[in-house]
């Protein structure tokens, strides 16, 4: 590991120690643990705008966006004041709400493939409730994933395979969990014909973001589309990172596909905890109350995170939003690919809209198999230098990082400074 991990600042590391007695690893979600980097996770203070600020006072260019939500940048006004604002009137009653109502109407008039649409608190939640709809309506048991995906922490999707293992599943429920690999139609079109009958859905990111930043091969959604119709099976598309982020109709407007069912989370809240799932009308009546299949939650809907929702999507009807998140995402990789060919270095670059990755390996990253090339010691020490330079990157060799419409283009050129430094010193 670098010398730098000796000088994580004092105060995160006085935490670090205190809270990894209370709490399992220091953390409430692995992600942010900087277990496979080495050192101790930073405890950060305040976000504004591109900016971090950690509780020993230094300051970072952020690029983790909290995992995806902070698409507008850290406390965007707007949104914390439409919050603020119903807050106040009390946060929730447990009864239907005027902001549920907004919200859904929005997300229906944007996303073509949805007429109806329920709200929960996580992404993780939107997935289990999506897969719980498709077999309820099928009648059917089984799930197709891909190697490498990951669709949260629900039993069904860290069954054994898929990429991302849990002891703690049973047998049983690991059983009902089939995986293919990503960007390869011939093995789907095996295993669907192998199994037709007993397959309820295929549950697919559109652009894995945990394996490595890995876009769908030309046509490969298309025709992973095409043929989950062959076969009678749903399609369930996690959009729960790429939703409103890649695309405002998302990956399934920037790639022209049309799911049976579409999952979102992150960036749709506005910072609020929210997960959502939506579809085709004769599929979305099969919950309950009307139909048989049972979903629940004291918090889904609840008006302060519909509002964090329904400013997002005002603010992010802008196409402009867009306009500058591509063009910073595209001076960032111009300044990154001039870096990696002056140095030879075997990195690549891969990115859909405004999430990238910074793999550390020569090959393009096209599955699950390929994403174990990457080579996570170098990854590590550039994490480390990027870091005590001031750029916060996701403390992991394959998960996406994020820019946000907030990073100016003064921001881009300080990273690609500072990554180009700390590129160099790993490669020279
Ligand atoms: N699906 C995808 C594609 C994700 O990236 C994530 C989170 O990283 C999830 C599902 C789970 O969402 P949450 O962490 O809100 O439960």
């Amino acid at each position: 590991m670098t010398d730098s991990l000796a000088k994580s600042p004092p105060r995160s590391h006085l935490r670090g120690k205190e809270i990894e007695k209370l709490i399992p690893g220091g953390v409430n979600s692995p992600f942010r643990s900087f277990t496979e980097v080495g050192g101790q996770a930073i405890f950060m203070d305040r976000g504004r705008g591109s900016r971090l600020y950690d509780i020993d006072g230094n300051e970072y260019i952020d690029y983790v966006g909290a995992w995806g939500p902070a698409i507008l940048g850290h406390a965007p006004e707007p949104v914390i004041e439409a919050v603020c604002r119903t807050l106040r009137n009390g946060p929730l009653f447990g009864a239907p709400h005027e902001l549920e109502l907004e919200l859904a109407s929005r997300i229906v008039s944007i996303i073509d493939s949805i007429d109806m649409v329920r709200f929960v608190n996580s992404g993780t939640e939107a997935v289990m409730s999506a897969i719980r709809l498709a077999r309820g309506f099928t009648g059917r048991d089984l799930i197709v994933t891909f190697e490498g995906c990951y669709h949260g922490h629900s039993d069904a999707t860290l069954a054994s395979r898929s990429g991302h293992h849990s002891s703690g599943v049973p047998e049983g429920t690991a059983r009902n969990t089939v995986s293919a690999p990503f960007n390869d139609l011939d093995s789907l079109d095996n295993l669907l014909e192998k199994h037709q009958q007993e397959i309820a859905a295929v549950i697919i990111e559109p652009v894995a973001g945990s394996m490595g930043v890995v876009p769908p091969d030309e046509g490969y959604l298309q025709g992973l589309q095409a043929l989950c119709a062959k076969y009678g099976v749903l399609l369930i598309l996690d959009e729960v990172l790429t939703g409103f982020r890649v695309a405002y109709k998302g990956a399934q407007g920037l790639y022209g596909i049309t799911p049976d069912l579409t999952c979102y989370g992150k960036a749709l809240g506005g910072g609020m905890p929210i997960g959502a799932y939506g579809g085709r009308r004769e599929i979305m009546e099969h919950l309950s109350p009307g139909g048989k299949v049972y979903q629940a939650g004291t918090f889904s809907g609840n008006p302060v995170t519909m509002s964090g929702g329904i400013a997002v999507l005002d603010l992010l009807a802008d196409p402009e939003v867009y306009a500058v998140l591509e063009s910073r995402a595209n001076r960032l990789f111009e300044g990154l690919s001039r870096c990696i060919d002056d140095l030879g270095a075997p990195v690549s670059l891969a990115r859909v809209g405004s999430m990238f990755g910074i793999h550390f390996s020569e090959r393009r990253i096209r599955n699950f198999v390929d994403s174990k090339t990457i080579d996570e010691k170098s990854f590590a020490r550039f994490f480390h230098l990027a870091l005590e330079a001031g750029i916060y990157l996701p403390p992991t060799a394959v998960d996406a990082a994020c820019l946000s419409s907030a990073h100016s283009e003064a921001d881009i050129d300080e990273t690609v400074e500072k990554m180009t430094a700390a590129l160099a010193a790993v490669y020279n």
